[in-house]
């Protein structure tokens, strides 16, 4: 198979007339590498607005070199465009955002314009936390069975960066992250899935309900032979579950927490990952087969495992796939043991629903969890009980400190889980550690962004494992 096989040659011809980019970070930019070569041709013109904190740099010389035009220091549009493409970055709240739509006859993200230059062989991803641990499970699941696959979008990798050498029988296998949602209108992957929601990004998008929203946009332009895979475990997603079942769709629903009696549908029973269709279970896997632990991770597997059968993998290979899986790094990562105590890094855990996934995961009150960070002031209610009832201790640091302290401290200390305070990680991880014995483990697990102190949660991950390594050789 040859490379530049895009599979739709098609829509590359069409005209796209005056084209404006919103954004100069890693979107802006690479969808500028890829509207450059057509520069004359395909597209009349390019210019890209950075916002109001950009400046000049060797990038935007090197774009007006060749002929696109770079305004920076303003949010204020000037002009009219057939066509804006909008970084997630800029907020469809902000100023920016309306100057761009206003001055554009279509505005959309980033994922919907990669999918109308190559809109084969989609499958999408969305949900509030496991996006990235089930999109490359996703990802490896199709190629353990044979096929090819690739990760794209909030991932890390731009999708449109990947369509022009793209296989024509390659699948992509997209993370697409609320904002990015938000961009999409004809975007229509053969298969979508949402694995949960809870409150996060607020702020981005104005409202919960918007929030909502734009998850659920994901199965917005899909057709009763596509496949919407969807968790049943939290009432939100339930309510759109429905939804789709009213608009006619193919619905696999998804639980780790019990049997689901609908015609189509994956959950865990007796120990196994089971998909149903009409009256037949099929065992996909036991959950000791796993490397991944915990109900979460069960949750991403059943819906990675729905999806790469839909996609045609063959089952002997999604179950291949599924026990050579690994957890990524940040994301409950083991990373250590010392005199009998094992770490923890879950780094990735900005939010409280991501932290409780940690904490159901390790039941038994043998853990420490190192809470802390910069503050989303989310509710702490569910956070306060799962502590009491799983963990050991609690340490409470940075900027969340105090309200996390006035919050759980109650609850805690009536289902005596200790309870310290600290001023940042490292004094956090001494406090935590002082509380471990043989065979406790410490947990990092802040249900917190990272910038009080971190530039982000890998930074803040990897100071957690320097830490881990610093104590030595132990046992
Ligand atoms: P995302 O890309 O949505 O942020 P990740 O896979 O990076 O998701 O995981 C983010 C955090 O959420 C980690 O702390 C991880 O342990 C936790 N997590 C992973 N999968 C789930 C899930 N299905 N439900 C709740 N939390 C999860």
């Amino acid at each position: 198979m040859t490379a530049n096989m895009s599979s739709q040659q098609t829509t590359q011809t069409e005209q796209l007339g005056h084209v404006l980019i919103g954004g100069l970070g890693k979107t802006g930019l690479g969808l500028a590498q890829w509207c450059l070569p057509r520069l004359g041709t395909t597209i009349d013109s390019l210019t890209i607005y950075g916002g109001a904190a950009s400046t000049a740099s060797d990038e935007t010389e090197e774009l007006e070199r060749a002929g696109v035009s770079c305004v920076l220091g303003t949010d204020m549009v000037e002009g009219s465009y057939d066509l804006a493409i909008c970084a997630p970055g800029i907020p469809e709240t902000s100023a920016f955002f309306h100057s761009i739509t206003s001055h554009a006859r279509t505005s959309i993200g980033e994922p919907e314009f990669a999918w109308r230059q190559s809109p084969e062989h989609w499958l999408a991803i969305t949900g509030s936390n496991g996006k990235t641990t089930a999109t490359y499970l996703t990802r490896d699941l199709l190629r353990a069975a044979g096929l090819s696959a690739s990760e794209v979008g909030n991932i890390g990798r731009l999708a449109i960066s990947c369509v022009d050498e793209r296989r024509q029988d390659e699948w992509f296998v997209a993370e697409l992250s609320s904002f990015q949602l938000a961009g999409t209108e004809h975007f229509h992957p053969r298969a979508a899935a949402l694995l949960n929601i809870s409150p996060d990004h607020v702020s981005w998008h104005g409202s919960f309900e918007a929030y909502v929203e734009a998850k659920e946009r994901i199965f917005e332009n899909l057709c009763p032979e596509d496949l919407a895979v969807i968790s049943v475990d939290d009432e939100r997603c339930r309510a759109i579950a429905e939804r789709l079942h009213e608009r006619g769709l193919n619905v696999c629903e998804v639980s780790a927490e019990r049997e689901i009696a609908s015609d189509y549908a994956a959950y865990v029973k007796d120990g196994n990952l089971v998909l149903k269709r009409g009256d037949s279970e099929q065992i996909i896997a036991s959950e000791d087969e796993l490397v991944l632990t915990g109900p979460h991770n069960m949750q991403n597997a059943l819906v990675a495992s729905a999806l790469a059968l839909f996609a045609g993998a063959k089952l002997e290979g999604v179950r291949r796939g599924l026990q050579s899986f690994s957890p990524l790094e940040h994301r409950i990562e083991p990373c250590g043991t010392w005199h009998g105590v094992s770490f923890v890094n879950d780094s990735k855990a900005t939010n409280v629903d991501a932290s409780l996934a940690a904490i159901r995961a390790y039941p038994g009150k043998r853990a420490v969890y190192l809470l802390g960070g910069e503050d989303k002031q989310t509710e702490l209610d569910a956070l306060g009980q799962a502590l009491a009832q799983h963990a050991k201790a609690i340490v409470c640091y940075g900027e969340a400190r105090e309200r996390f302290v006035a919050e759980l401290g109650p609850v805690c200390v009536a289902a005596n889980v200790q309870l310290r305070e600290a001023d940042h990680l490292a004094d956090a991880f001494e406090r935590g550690l002082e509380l471990c014995v043989h065979g406790d483990t410490l947990i990092l697990s802040p249900a917190c962004a990272s910038h009080d102190e971190f530039k982000s949660f890998e930074e803040r991950g990897h100071v957690f494992k320097q830490m881990v390594s610093a104590l030595g050789e132990g046992e």
